[in-house]
């Protein structure tokens, strides 16, 4: 098991799904974990269970669509931790609709949490993760963002846009010791995709090599490997936990 003991690690949308999974699993291995999400009481309880397993964790409500939400809940995290190590950027949401039919606000809001949201988080905590010469930068993306899909062209464009930043970033902060990369789930049971009906849902399994849905705890461990140092020299990489659903 991957140890991450003393590690600072930050995690948006940890309240539930695959960012709460992603909290568990870094505090399991050591790292003390900052959980950010808009709900402070969905957070508190997925600290009380860090913390019942040991673990060290902290709860800041955080709107990742928001420049002045995240300049404050990001100084509260640094206030309280010195730095941020290990940054998941997580936080997203959908708003699926066909093009023809999609309303400007349902592409600002996805693109504004999904992909400004991770770049302006990643800018409020790189300033000390370059000073610290040590980081890891972890950017949640998605299947859709290599595939397309119809009735996504919102979050398969933040999705895309994701691993554009991945790549570009890893680049420009190599040199400091920090990994920029992205893992791309597949079809994961979360709260997120509880909302398809069962007729989508079994369309979607039969196009799993695997046959069947991945669990938010897989796609948490390859974060975690992702943050460890048996890591070290992967950067820029887009990493597929999808079941084989697409085989880049
Ligand atoms: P969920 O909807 O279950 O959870 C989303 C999390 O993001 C919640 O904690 C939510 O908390 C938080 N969040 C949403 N909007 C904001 C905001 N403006 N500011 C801060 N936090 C926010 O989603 P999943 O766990 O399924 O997905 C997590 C990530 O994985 C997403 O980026 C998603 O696109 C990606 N993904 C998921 C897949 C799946 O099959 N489930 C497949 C591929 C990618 P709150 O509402 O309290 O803010």
């Amino acid at each position: 098991m991957a140890n991450l003991q003393g590690r600072i690690a930050l995690v948006t949308g940890a309240s539930q799904g695959i960012g709460r999974a992603c909290a568990l699993e870094l505090a399991r291995a050591g790292a003390t974990v900052a959980l950010a999400a808009r709900n402070q009481a969905k957070l508190e309880e997925v600290v009380a269970e860090i913390e019942a397993a040991s673990g060290q964790a902290a709860a800041f409500a955080l709107d990742v669509a928001s420049e002045e939400s995240i300049k404050s809940g990001a100084k509260a995290v640094l206030e309280r931790f010195g730095k941020v190590e290990i940054l998941v950027n997580n936080a997203g949401i959908t708003r699926d609709t066909l093009t023809m039919t999609m309303k400007r606000a349902e592409w600002d809001d996805v693109l504004a949490t999904n992909l400004t949201g991770a770049f302006l988080v990643t800018q409020a905590v790189l300033r000390p993760m370059l000073k610290n010469r040590w980081g890891r930068i972890i950017n949640i993306s998605s299947v859709v963002g290599r595939t397309g899909q119809a009735g996504q062209v919102n979050y398969a464009a933040s999705k895309a846009g994701l691993i554009g930043i991945t790549r570009s970033l890893a680049r420009e902060v190599a040199s400091r010791g920090i990994t920029v990369n992205a893992v791309a789930p597949g079809y994961i049971e979360t709260p997120m995709t509880a909302v398809l009906d069962e007729k989508l849902r079994d369309a979607m399994i039969a196009t799993i090599p695997l046959g069947r849905a991945g669990t938010d705890a897989e796609i948490a461990q390859s974060v975690v490997f992702l943050a460890s140092d048996a890591a070290a020299y992967i950067t820029g990489h887009v990493l597929d936990v999808n079941g084989g659903m697409f085989m880049g």
